[in-house]
């Protein structure tokens, strides 16, 4: 079976072709995240519904969280394990031991960034063999990567990644200062050439080598993969009914080999976002592989 070139990569399936009924994952998704960094907006309008960042928030006016990696990166360079910042990780840890590592496909906007570099991409036969071959790095070196960064943390008492590398930190960084922009206030342009850097720097990266961020280097993602072997969600494969087409591999940009465990009821891979790319681009429709909290 043929693979459609837009469907092969990035972007969101055709869901005319696909006939699937009710809105693809791929695209509710999207509105997930838009509706997310609308209500983060909205807090420089007083409307404190999320205030804060993606590294750290407070929701609905009292329910402080803080990522996982951010709360390692404060605890390393603070040496503070007081209970403010405990509690504040517990509930968004309870949260990833039910939706494992659904936050990179859902709630991270340099997952839909991403997806907008790979449509701009002139997307030639050369150029996706090639970055597939480039991206053949093995994930295990982000661990590495992730202790290096506690490390440097610790050694400098300074949350290193948090503070200045991360893209979430960056991102919102960003994005405060062009609502700033927008609001006549003003604006540290040091801050916003820094964080624009890093994003784009991030950007080039993502063109030359797709998701090579996301699969092998991330360390927040890969905090939230550790959850995905023992969270609730999981994917769930129907018997009998795969047609060995592959299309769920070729869709899948975090490069998880669906296929190979299609006989088995499940699967909880690290690198997988739960983005559902494989359950809309399935030629099944949705009866062959879903997305489950139990069983
Ligand atoms: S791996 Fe990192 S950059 Fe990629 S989607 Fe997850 S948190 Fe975002
Ligand atoms: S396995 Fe499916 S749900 Fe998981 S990342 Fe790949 S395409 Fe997305």
């Amino acid at each position: 079976m043929s693979i459609d070139k837009q469907d092969a990569g990035y972007g969101t399936p055709n869901p005319e072709k696909k006939q699937r009924t009710g809105l693809p994952l791929s695209r509710l998704r999207r509105f997930v995240l838009l509706g997310i960094i609308v209500l983060f907006i909205l807090q420089f309008v007083r409307v404190k519904i999320l205030v804060g960042g993606l590294t750290g928030s407070l929701a609905v006016w009292f329910v402080t969280l803080i990522d996982i990696f951010a709360y390692a990166d404060g605890l390393v360079s603070s040496r503070d394990f007081g209970m403010t910042a405990l509690v504040s990780v517990l509930p968004v840890a309870l949260i990833y031991l039910v939706f494992g590592r659904a936050f990179c496909g859902w709630v991270c906007p340099m997952d839909f960034l991403y997806e907008l570099v790979g449509r701009m991409k002139n997307r030639s036969k050369k150029s996706e063999l090639s970055s597939q071959r480039k991206g053949n790095i093995s994930p295990k070196i982000g661990y590495g990567l992730a202790a290096a960064f506690l490390l440097i943390s610790g050694l400098l008492e300074v949350p290193f990644f948090t503070n200045y590398l991360s893209h979430l930190t960056n991102f919102f960084r960003l994005l405060t200062g062009g609502v700033f922009f927008g609001m006549n206030l003003p604006v540290d342009r040091s801050v916003i050439i820094f964080s624009g850097s890093i994003i784009a720097g991030l950007l080039v990266l993502e063109f030359f080598f797709p998701r090579l961020w996301c699969r092998v280097f991330c360390p927040v993602g890969k905090t939230y993969g550790l959850f995905n072997k023992i969270s609730l969600i999981r994917l769930s494969f129907a018997e009998g009914q795969c047609g060995e087409c592959n299309l769920c591999d070729h869709m899948c940009y975090m490069k998880v080999k669906i296929a190979r465990h299609i006989d088995e009821t499940g699967l909880r891979d690290i690198n997988c976002i739960y983005c559902g790319r494989c359950i809309d681009g399935c030629s099944t429709k949705g009866k062959l592989i879903k997305m489950r909290l139990w069983r």
